[in-house]
């Protein structure tokens, strides 16, 4: 399993006007950063970030030169576990051999296996769990900042009835996990919040909810997350504002549902309005969403991207499966027929949207036929991006106790067969795209040859789909990342496109 070099790079600027320094001052902490998982659980490290850096820590970007190691870890599937465990043994192994006092580890993992982290790997001298992230500055021995802050994040109060319905049948019980704290984890960050992007300074997540009240069966990310809450529009919208004033360009919004979001305190059609008004901000020139529930997605708010130039005409639909019989043993609904109008639909009011979707191959007691209608689903369906993850049995998920588990060979070889009938309609989607032009955002020098810049279109969402490499440019054009262009798509691969600058 590889293990992950800190992947944060602090922006310089934003971090030093949060320095606190004067002649006399000790020299700062220096924190290091490695933060796994997904954009929510990098925003939480941005976070946590912020709040180290408004207390006088100094980030680095090299766990080497850190005295304080920080691990954000993930929890959803067991790879994921795996590749938290072995990235907080490397951090282990550094700071027994090198400069590093103080091993923290936080995020998801941390909720689940909170005793065993501090009993099994005594290198690590305090955990921070996901609704704990203003322990990050007691758990690395720094003050908070000497000012009081006018605001500190609240503490969400108002839930679904859904979620408390859920709650009472023992959908967030952690009970019979080892260690797990009683509370569930109801902490949220608002706009007051310090926060130090990761990402590169065109483009920021914003996380506007967080928890979930769904009742999947193969998922444990409502026990790790709580239950469904949402940040307060007027939050959300204040820190877009200040982040396009400070140069980003492209905001996508997350949360494990963001769908619900506004529903806990009563707001009808939450996701759409936010989108309005995010679309009105003058600064931004791409907003999108992903994660959206199948059964939550209204016409209010397709026809919001639809009007709305700056919305992305990009819809991320997580279906999981499209057999009926299977989403009912996943306490999910629908099936094919469902689905497929329903996209239909999303394609009618949004006639340009590009779709993106994932599923769940060999989930416990998945037939031939079964995989069969998934796999008829997809070629009927031609989503624009796909995703196939194999099953993985989660203790304390409650598919944990079915039985007709299949074999791990047997999930992946079925997942294999969905991504290559996946990557035929890809290859054919991307091939049509060729001759159209554009615009780009370019993100700089490729990342696979330095012959090569690359970027994405609105049909690209960060990190998660296809690239954009740009081959050709006209010789006066002064390039720079992080602004838009017109291009030109000149050639297509399986997923991957080519284009011109024009
Ligand atoms: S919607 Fe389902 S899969 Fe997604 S986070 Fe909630 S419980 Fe998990």
């Amino acid at each position: 399993m590889p293990v992950k070099e800190p992947t944060i790079q602090p922006s310089p600027t934003s971090q030093k006007e949060n320095l606190q320094t004067s002649p006399d001052a000790p020299r700062p902490q220096k924190v290091g950063f490695v933060s796994l998982g997904c954009p929510k659980n990098l925003v939480d490290s941005e976070v946590m970030m912020g709040l180290l850096a408004r207390a006088g820590a100094e980030l680095t970007a090299r766990s080497e030169d850190a005295d304080v190691i920080v691990v954000n870890t993930c929890s959803f599937i067991e790879s994921a576990q795996q590749e938290s465990v072995n990235t907080i043994l490397e951090m282990a192994r550094q700071k027994t051999a090198g400069k590093a006092t103080k091993l923290i580890v936080a995020g998801c993992l941390v909720e689940r296996f909170r005793d065993q982290i501090r009993k099994d790997i005594p290198e690590v001298d305090a955990v921070v769990g996901t609704g704990e992230l203003e322990n990050i500055l007691s758990a690395a021995g720094i003050a908070p900042a000497p000012t009081p802050q006018p605001n500190s994040p609240f503490v969400v109060l108002a839930s679904r009835p859904e979620g408390d319905a859920r709650a009472a049948q023992g959908r967030f019980s952690r009970e019979s996990w080892d260690g797990a704290i009683g509370d569930l984890p109801n902490y949220l960050y608002d706009d007051t919040t310090p926060r130090i992007l990761a990402t590169p300074k065109h483009m920021a997540y914003i996380k506007i909810a967080e928890g979930c009240d769904h009742p999947c069966t193969f998922c444990i990310i409502p026990q790790l997350r709580g239950q469904f809450r949402s940040r307060r529009f007027e939050s959300v919208i204040a820190e877009a504002e200040r982040l396009a004033q400070s140069g980003v360009r492209e905001i996508t919004l997350i949360g494990q549902d963001t769908t619900c979001y506004g529903e806990d305190f009563g707001l009808k059609d939450g996701l759409a309005l936010l989108l309005e008004k995010l679309a009105a901000i003058p600064d931004l020139r791409w907003v999108r969403f992903l994660y959206a529930y199948p059964n939550k997605i209204t016409g209010k708010l397709l026809e919001t991207i639809a009007v709305h130039e700056k919305i992305c005409s990009y819809m991320d639909v997580p279906l999981q499966h499209a057999s009926a019989s299977v989403l009912k043993r996943m306490k999910r609904g629908g099936g094919a027929d469902v689905f497929l109008r329903s996209i239909a639909k999303m394609r009618r009011v949004i006639p340009d949207l590009t779709l993106r979707t994932s599923f769940i191959v060999g989930f416990p007691g998945e037939t031939e036929s079964e995989f069969e209608e998934l796999c008829d689903f997809v070629r009927e369906a031609q989503f624009d991006w796909m995703g196939a993850f194999s099953y993985s049995d989660q203790d304390g998920a409650s598919a944990y106790g079915l039985d007709k588990k299949l074999s791990t060979r047997e999930i992946e070889r079925r997942r294999k067969h969905l991504m290559s009938i996946q990557r035929q309609i890809s290859k054919k989607k991307k091939k049509a795209l060729v001759g159209r032009e554009f615009d780009l955002l370019l993100e700089g020098e490729s990342e696979e040859t330095e012959l090569l810049l690359e970027g994405r279109t609105a049909m690209h969402a960060p990190e998660i789909d296809g690239k954009v490499f740009v081959n050709d440019f006209p010789e006066e054009t002064d390039l720079r990342p992080g602004q838009f262009y017109r291009c030109r798509i000149t050639e297509a691969h399986d997923y991957d496109l080519v284009a011109k600058i024009v």
